[in-house]
């Protein structure tokens, strides 16, 4: 069979033999979290407790900071002893609430509701909203904003993104293998919402048990497809999702909503289905950590704020000193310093690699070999958008795509010369936003 798939991209190995095969282990409590109040895009958020509130797992500790916000819960039950700039699991630091564990792991009240989708759609959405859900795959998009589309842009379909094309990361691969039945409920809630009439789920060709999983619960229905796709990075970049599932194409600038779809990560369903069955707000999430140097990699049912710390402990720690800490997955994640960072909600994995793997070579000058262009997803001119960055020339580098770039990281994988094409596109992205920001 021919597998759907998109143009470019490239195949990188994907190393998930580490963890693959782990099935979802719950980690013990943490004694502390810190909850960071930037987890999402959009206006931080902002905390409505003080040091030395007494609070439960489940409480809201922070609220949406704007309508491109989200609230924040706490993931343990005990005492708030800090609330103060921490390191951030995507570099730097940020402010965060520390919460000093009592052991109990008490909760608020949460719901029960079996009939779930006889709620309204606005109901099933405000239950969302409320549990503090973003985008899990790392892009951290409001769910509620996603939801919400205009009145003349009606959705029609929407994607389960269970492709997880990222080396390494096995978190949304075991969560459709072992969480079908709820993933599902959380697709059917999100197409009540908008009011779709088609569901489609895409997973990577790689599992093959999780296609045949979805498959047999959704056999009778037909307003679903489960759609196997070609191994190929960025498989899971949401335009390239949509050609590879619907041959939509979602124009330059433009939103998935532009062509009727929606797309969601499948932790984000599983996240949904919580919120809206259980009133179960945000305070867990599956992680992998693995890599080569993790003693036993595993995937983990973790709180939010659990420090990196303690899940690497947990695997046993390391065999001998990480060369590269990375938050996410290697193509899109984050390089750490260190381990002193907590899992936030769009933690998909933590990859710990040994010193060779994290060689960095040595940037040479370009060959014009066009290696980048061939591979370029969105169609774009990296070498042409770095160099122009390089030189100061912005109006160059946007003519070349620079806003198009989803910093996927594909022309760099396959660059000869080395050259760090997405760290300049992405110093380009950053000036263009200040300047944009000075016109203001
Ligand atoms: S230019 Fe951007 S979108 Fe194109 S391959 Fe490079 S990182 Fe990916
Ligand atoms: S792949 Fe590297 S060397 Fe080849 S054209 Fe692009 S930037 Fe230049």
């Amino acid at each position: 069979m021919r597998l759907k798939t998109f143009p470019g991209g490239v195949h990188p190995h994907d190393h998930k033999h580490f963890s693959a095969s782990a099935p979802i282990e719950v980690m013990p409590l943490p004694q502390r979290v810190v909850i960071p109040m930037s987890q999402h895009i959009g206006a931080p958020s902002v905390p409505i407790v003080k040091v030395g509130d007494e609070v439960k797992a489940g409480q809201k500790i922070a609220d949406a900071g704007g309508f491109v916000s989200i609230p924040q819960h706490a993931s343990i039950s005990g005492k708030v002893t800090k609330i103060d700039v921490f390191p951030h699991p995507a570099g730097a630091s940020a402010l965060a609430i520390e919460i000093t564990g009592d052991g109990n792991d008490s909760w608020i009240e949460l719901g029960d509701d079996p009939n779930f989708l006889d709620l309204s759609a606005e109901e099933l959405k405000n239950r969302i909203g409320e549990a503090g859900i973003c985008g899990m795959g790392g892009a951290g998009f409001p769910t509620f904003v996603k939801l919400s589309p205009p009145a003349d842009k009606p959705i029609d379909t929407v994607i389960l993104n269970g492709v997880e094309c990222e080396p390494y990361l096995t978190a949304d691969d075991r969560l459709m293998l072992e969480k079908t039945q709820e993933v599902v409920n959380g697709l059917k809630i999100l197409m009540k919402v908008l009011g779709a009439k088609q569901g489609i789920i895409g997973i990577e060709a790689n599992k093959p048990d999780d296609i045949a999983a979805m498959k047999k619960i959704l056999a009778s229905e037909s307003q679903f497809r489960v759609v196997p796709l070609k191994l190929q990075y960025p498989q899971g970049a949401e335009k390239q999702l949509i050609y590879a599932a619907t041959r939509r194409k979602v124009p330059s600038g433009g939103l998935p909503m532009a062509v009727g779809v929606v797309v969601q990560n499948v932790a984000t369903a599983f996240a949904i289905y919580e919120a809206v069955r259980y009133k179960k707000p945000l305070v867990e999430r599956i992680i992998s950590v693995t890599g080569s140097v993790v003693a036993h990699p595993k995937n983990l049912k973790a709180r939010i704020g659990t420090p990196f710390t303690e899940l690497v402990e947990f695997c046993g720690g390391v065999t001998e000193d990480p060369g590269k800490i990375i938050s996410g997955g290697p193509m899109m994640g984050f390089a750490l310093p260190s381990l002193a960072a907590p899992m936030a909600k769009g933690s998909s994995g933590l990859v710990l690699m040994n010193e060779k793997e994290s060689k960095t070579l040595e940037e040479r000058n370009c060959l014009r070999c066009a290696r980048c262009v061939d591979v370029c997803p969105m169609n774009l001119l990296p070498s042409s958008i770095a160099q122009a960055v390089k030189a100061g020339a912005m109006d160059i580098a946007l003519k070349a795509g620079l806003e198009d770039c989803m910093k996927c990281g594909s022309c760099a994988y396959v660059c000869p010369a080395h050259i760090r094409l997405v760290q300049w596109i992405d110093t380009g992205k950053i000036r263009h936003a200040e300047a944009l920001r000075g016109k203001k």
